[in-house]
Order: structure tokens, then sequence, then C-alpha cells
């Protein structure tokens, strides 16, 4: 499989390149795979932080299909970790619902980084989705002390049994996503205020489908005047109408 541009822009920007190997894949729900991976040197070489993602290649008819995963439960010494696919029709998420022991798959490091704001933050407000889920997770796994607040959006049932590591003071809501993401940044908007918030003092991580991360940071910046250093915001995934050219393999057209 030839890489695109993206691939020959990601070497000269440095990027390191691993093949990982399939070990197991396991349903976490219907609509919720982990695959597990040997990291061929990724972990020893690249370090880990939380919410560390990769960019995966996958093959989409002989054309380089680069999508983002977050790295769940990375063990460096042992060279291994997971990672959960949210299901949907999509190339990446065909190669999770068929993956197995033995396959491999290109995976390049780049780009990601996070630290954790110091001094500690008040209070974290976080929305996600089952996509940011693996990412949330390795956040509350170092927030210490620090209270969360968190809107998750969901497609499927089984979305809301899904393993989110809050402690009992946090506070988790569950929303169901309708009116293309409306529904969400209504009430994520709606409960954010001046009046909830300390601007100085509270951090926002946000990562949903990228219409929704953008009102929601608007909202943040232009309504209650957040410092973008306060913020995490990114778009995990565009929703779109499925045409031939966007999708994945099941419109792929085979040769011959
Ligand atoms: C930094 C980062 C980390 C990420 N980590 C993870 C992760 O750990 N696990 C994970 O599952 N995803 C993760 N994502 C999101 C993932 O990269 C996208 O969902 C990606 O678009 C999936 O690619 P695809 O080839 O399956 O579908 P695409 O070809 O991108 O899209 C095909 C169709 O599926 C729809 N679609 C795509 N993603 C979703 C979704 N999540 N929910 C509903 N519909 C969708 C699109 O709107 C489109 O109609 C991450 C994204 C980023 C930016």
């Amino acid at each position: 499989m030839k890489r695109n541009w993206e691939g020959v822009v990601l070497k000269v920007m440095g990027a390191k390149d691993f093949t990982l190997k399939v070990t197991g894949r396991e349903e976490i729900t219907p609509d919720f795979l982990r695959v597990h991976v040997r990291d061929g040197g990724l972990l020893k070489a690249s370090g880990l932080h939380p919410t560390m993602w990769i960019r995966l290649w996958f093959d989409d008819c002989g054309k380089a299909h680069q999508r983002a995963y977050t790295l769940v439960d990375a063990d460096p010494v042992a060279g291994t970790f997971s990672m959960d696919f949210a299901m949907h029709s999509g190339v990446a998420a065909d190669w999770a619902r068929t993956a197995q022991a033995g396959d491999t798959i290109d995976a390049t490091v780049q780009g990601s980084s996070f630290s954790f704001p110091q001094p500690a933050p008040r209070r974290i407000w976080v929305v996600g989705d089952p996509a940011s889920i693996p990412a949330i997770n390795s956040l509350l796994d170092v927030r210490g002390e620090v209270p969360v607040t968190a809107w998750l959006e969901y497609q499927h049932d089984a979305d809301p049994s899904l393993e989110v590591r809050a402690s009992d003071s946090d506070v988790v809501t569950w929303i169901p996503r309708k009116r293309d993401g409306a529904a969400l940044v209504e009430e994520v908007c709606g409960s954010l205020t001046s009046g909830s918030v300390a601007v100085a003092e509270d951090f926002f991580w946000i990562a949903c489908e990228a219409s929704s991360t953008r009102a929601i940071v608007k909202h943040l910046r232009k309504v209650l005047g957040v410092d973008k250093h306060r913020i995490d915001a990114l778009g995990y995934w565009r929703a779109q109408v499925l045409t031939r050219a966007s999708s994945g393999s099941p419109f792929c057209l085979q040769e011959g």
C-alpha cells in the first residue's frame, strides 16, 4: 500500500513508523471492539503519556487511509497495548471487525502530546463519546483528587455500559446523539455558565464529533471567555454523508 502525501509530510516532521502485530480481539459490546497488539518497539521509542494516540495506516482498496487511535492499557515493559474501536461504517472500524491474531498494521507516532495542567485545576469538564472514552479514561487515571463532570454522547444502546473510570464524586451524563449532535451541544453549553464554571481555575477537555467540538469551544471562548490554555479540544471524527469517495470498504470497487 502506497502512502499518500500525508505520509511524506509526517516523515518530514520526524514521525516514527512502526509495525504492530495483532495478538487478539475482544468484543466489549457489539459496537465497541478491543484489539490487542505487540508494539513493534513503539512504546520504547516514543514513551507514553495520558490520552496518547497514534496514526494507523489502513488499506482502502490499495490507497492509504490514515486514522487516529488511542493507546489502551499500554505496557512498555511487555511492549504491548490495546486499542478500542467504536463501531460505525468505515475503513478503520471494518479492519477492527475482522482483525485476527497475526495480522499486522503500520502505525506512525506524530502529533500526540498532553501534560496534566499545573497547578491542578479546580474541576475538569469533559465532553466526549465512545471514540474518546479510551483517552478520557487515561485522563481520569491521572487527575488525582480533581473532580470531573463529563458529558458523553452515545448512538448505541450498549454504549452507556462502557467502562468510564469515574469516582463516586464525579458526574457523568450520557446523552443520546440527536439532531446531528445539537442535543449534546445544547446540554453542555446550557450547563457551562458563568455560575458553574471557574473560568481561571477549571480545565476543559473536549473530544467529540468535529462540529460539536467546535461549537462547544466557541461557547467556552466567546461566551465564557476561557483562556485557550485551559482548553484541550480536538474533533475526533467528522459526521458526513457516506459517498463512495468518502467511505470505507462497503463501497470499495475491486478491480477485475
Ligand atoms: C486523536 C484521536 C484519537 C482517536 N482515538 C480513537 C479511539 O481510540 N477509538 C475510536 O474508536 N476512535 C478514535 N478516534 C476517532 C477515529 O479516528 C475516527 O472515528 C475515524 O474517523 C474512524 O475512521 P473510519 O475509517 O472507521 O471511518 P471514516 O472513513 O472516517 O468515516 C466513515 C463514516 O463513519 C462515520 N464515523 C466515523 N467515526 C465515527 C464515530 N466515532 N462514531 C460514529 N460515526 C463515525 C463518519 O461520519 C462517516 O460517515 C480518534 C480520533 C482522534 C483525532
